[in-house]
């Protein structure tokens, strides 16, 4: 099957659905219009990214046979690329909730000082982000005044598209709609505390407004011939900070979706965000400063930039005291 992504742009109009064809931003109302082909999704929804994805069972071929014949249309010039000047790529969804694997890489748990058990003897370790920490590519990264240590994580995002509850690991990738880049932002000295018996505090690390891009688009599943073999890299302006590739993960995806699925029912739209490989800043002692641009790439799944900025803070402001992690 030929490749295409879902995307989310944004008109004056509002946010409307994308079909990404060799690099080329169309919109997907009206290649469909143009197909005369209905997605007969049969909900009445406008067509947005999130409402293909509630329906998926139901649109997931018929998405794939609209996006044939919008490659097939667009050569034939029966139909235009969306102007790049007007319009920008929003995140490509709003998830439903974001669950993140933490230290499931080895190399980065390492680098991080974690010890981590044998797998024979372990299950996956999740923290969560909020929809509302979602930016799109392009939109800046705010540094909150409370961190002098704000770092980057390449991600492989995975999208739920089929509702389930306990799912077999074998199982488990029929569940997923498709593929994205997340970059797990974390603030290192916000996310540990020795004021509580409680180690780590991920809500105040991982949870600051920004911290979650997301995109450049979505992938659907039948688009990646197999997600654990996905090159994976993380450059801060012109320097590559990760390099590495989703087989290295501890738990593989469908393991983490058998997990997740054990605690509570998996809902489309749900976003799980893998873990992140070695190279972050904290295990090199730098971290991201305003003006800085983050580029993080996964092999077919295109190109997430995101840049830097400093959180404007009005003087008298309430702001709270964080201690430097060493
Ligand atoms: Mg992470």
């Amino acid at each position: 099957m030929s490749s295409f992504a879902l995307a989310t742009y944004k008109e004056v109009s509002g946010p409307r659905a994308g079909l990404v064809l060799d690099g080329q931003l169309l919109d997907l109302e009206t290649v469909h219009r143009a197909a005369g082909r209905p997605l007969g999704t049969g909900t009445g929804a406008p067509m947005t990214v999130d409402a293909l994805l509630a329906a998926w069972p139901e649109v997931e071929r018929p998405v794939a046979r609209l996006a044939a014949r919008g490659a097939e249309m667009l050569s034939a010039g029966r139909v235009k690329p969306v102007p790049r000047g007007g319009s920008r790529l929003l995140a490509p969804l709003r998830p439903r909730r974001i669950f993140c694997a933490a230290a499931n890489y080895r190399e980065h748990a390492q680098e991080m000082g974690s010890a981590l058990a044998a797998k024979s003897q372990s299950k996956p370790y999740f923290f969560l982000k909020l929809p509302e920490n979602v930016i799109g590519p392009g939109a800046p990264v705010m540094i909150p005044p409370e961190s002098a240590q704000v770092d980057w994580e390449v991600e492989l995002g995975v999208v739920i598209g089929r509702r389930g509850r306990r799912i077999r690991a074998a199982r488990a990738l029929d569940y997923v709609a498709g593929y994205t880049i997340v970059n797990d932002v974390s603030a290192r000295d916000c996310n540990v505390r020795s004021d509580y018996p409680f180690k780590f505090d991920w809500f105040h690390g991982k949870c600051f407004e920004t911290f979650a891009p997301v995109g450049p688009w979505l992938v659907p599943r039948s688009c990646i011939a197999d997600p654990q073999k996905l090159r994976m890299q993380l450059a801060v302006n012109d320097e590559v900070m990760q390099d590495s590739d989703t087989g290295k993960m501890i738990f593989d995806i469908r393991e983490q979706i058998e997990y997740l699925s054990c605690i509570l029912t998996l809902e489309p739209g749900d976003l799980i965000a893998t873990g992140t490989p070695t190279g972050v800043g904290m295990a090199r002692g730098i971290f991201l400063k305003p003006g800085a641009t983050m580029t993080a790439e996964i092999e077919g799944l295109g190109t997430l930039t995101t840049p830097v900025s400093a959180e404007r803070v009005l003087d008298g402001a309430p702001r709270l005291t964080v201690r430097p992690r060493t």
